[in-house]
């Protein structure tokens, strides 16, 4: 199929928040197109949890039985295994409602799920291999009438990573989706404020035996903390490092690093010999969190990553990406609907309504951040190798079961979970059903 060279929005990135965007807008009967810069979602570094209120969401979609039909594993409760016993953090179960849990899903099915959903929308495309290189803007005049930078958003300039043609895309509106790198912020001239992060993170897979324990797992001992999520014949693993640690710990070798997660999961170490092969095969992830001051331009909107890069540190950066996705379609359909370009005060309502969220979830992260994982970090136990103890917010919630709901309902549904409007929902249908 030829890429459209005009359309009503286009939007730049194809992770949660675009492809959720893009199968609203497609929902509200408009023309809207989905560039994505690879040629599938087959990325090993994306989150693996869809949250109880994106559940919902799902269902509300009519994507419900799709969604069940994925192979899926269940979270019920949040916890991280100290050398002390379990610690847990949230009890999912204290939630109520249809989805009591977070799924655990490769995210690359989820995100096939929905471009299979989006492309049963007329008007509704996905060009994939289209890498986004700049925007098309209107000519801009100061006060003299001379030249100036900064007029509306016109459209994107993209790359096809399959043959390197250039090629163009005008918009009435362009929404960034793209991450946390986000080329589109740049060159829109926007800047996020950092907030800083005391871990980075090394993301690694070691084989998964038969006769291992199920589901996920935070390890933490002795200033290590290990991340196990379960994908059936490997575990995916995340091992926090301190910030700016990668090359020293590299420089210390292959062999100090699988004595130490030997250490911390004495189970693991039948599989140590030639896991990981090289340290090739662990990819440094870099740990930021930031937001934008200004999520907007005129013709231009800037959600999820892209205008508020989350840690991993609760799992809860998908959720907030998709949930902008829902605030803003809800928000841009009665422009949509009127044709002509997008009133910035309508893209400000979008920023207005999710800032509070993401402020609240930015600072649940920061806490996180300094407050536990960062004790943990310095907590090696010293010479006498002390027992790693719970710090102090955990042994409140591990000893005061009824606080951890408030967690629980935190991390699994946010605190402003968005719901389908109206004219999104379907009911389920026969390709809706997995089948
Ligand atoms: C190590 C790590 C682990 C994490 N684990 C979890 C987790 O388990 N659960 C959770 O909820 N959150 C997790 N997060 C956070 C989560 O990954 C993000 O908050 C979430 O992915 C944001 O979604 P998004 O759609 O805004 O952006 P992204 O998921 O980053 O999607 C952006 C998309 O834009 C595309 N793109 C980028 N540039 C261009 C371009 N120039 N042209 C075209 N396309 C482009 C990318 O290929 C990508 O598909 C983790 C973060 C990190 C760093």
């Amino acid at each position: 199929m030829a890429a459209n060279e005009r359309t009503r929005v286009a939007i730049v990135g194809g992770g949660p928040a675009g492809m959720f965007l893009g199968l609203l807008v497609a929902r509200a009967g408009v023309a809207v197109t989905v560039l994505e810069k690879h040629a599938d979602f087959l990325r090993d570094f994306r989150g693996d949890t869809v949250h109880s209120s994106t559940l919902t969401l799902l269902d509300e979609l009519g994507l419900g039985p799709a969604f069940a039909a994925i192979p899926q594993r269940r979270i019920t409760s949040v916890s991280a295994q100290l050398d002390s016993g379990p610690a847990i953090i949230g009890d999912l179960t204290r939630l109520g409602g249809t989805h009591p849990h977070i799924a655990l899903v490769p995210q690359w099915d989820l995100l096939e799920l929905l471009a299979r959903a989006a492309e049963r929308e007329p008007g509704f495309q996905l060009v994939r291999n289209a890498e986004v290189t700049g925007l098309l803007r209107e000519a801009a005049t100061n006060d003299d009438g001379a030249a100036a930078d900064g007029g509306r958003v016109t459209g994107v300039a993209w790359r096809s990573r399959e043959d390197g043609s250039e090629h163009t895309l005008e918009a009435d509106l362009v929404v960034a989706c793209d991450g946390r790198w986000s080329p589109v912020r740049d060159a829109a001239g926007l800047t996020p404020r950092t907030f800083g992060a005391p871990m980075d993170l090394w993301w690694f897979r070691l084989p998964r035996r038969p006769d291992d324990p199920d589901g996920g797992f935070g390890r933490v001992s002795h200033g290590q903390f290990l991340i196990m999520i379960d994908r059936g014949d490997y575990w995916q693993c995340g091992y926090i490092i301190r910030k700016g640690a990668d090359a020293r710990l590299r420089a210390e070798g292959l062999d100090a690093f699988r004595a130490r997660l030997a250490a911390i999961q004495p189970w693991l170490a039948d599989r140590l010999g030639e896991a990981p092969p090289s340290f090739d095969d662990v990819k440094l992830l870099d740990v930021r969190l930031d937001r934008l001051e200004r999520w907007h331009l005129p013709g231009l909107l800037v959600i999820g990553d892209a205008a508020h890069a989350m840690s991993p540190v609760g799992g809860v950066g998908i959720n907030l990406a998709i949930q902008d996705a829902v605030a803003a379609a809800r928000a841009l359909r009665p422009a949509l609907g009127r044709g002509g370009p997008v009133p910035e005060s309508v893209l400000q309502a979008v920023q207005r309504r999710r800032w509070w969220p993401t402020v609240a979830v930015q600072g649940f992260q920061q806490a996180a951040h300094w407050g536990v994982v960062r004790r943990i970090l310095d907590d090696d136990g010293g010479a006498s190798r002390v027992p790693t103890r719970a710090p102090l917010p955990l042994r409140v919630l591990s000893r005061y079961p009824v606080l951890q709901g408030l967690p629980a309902r935190f991390v699994a549904v946010g605190p402003l979970p968005e719901h389908a409007p109206r004219w999104a929902r379907r009911k389920p249908g026969p390709l809706d059903s997995g089948s």
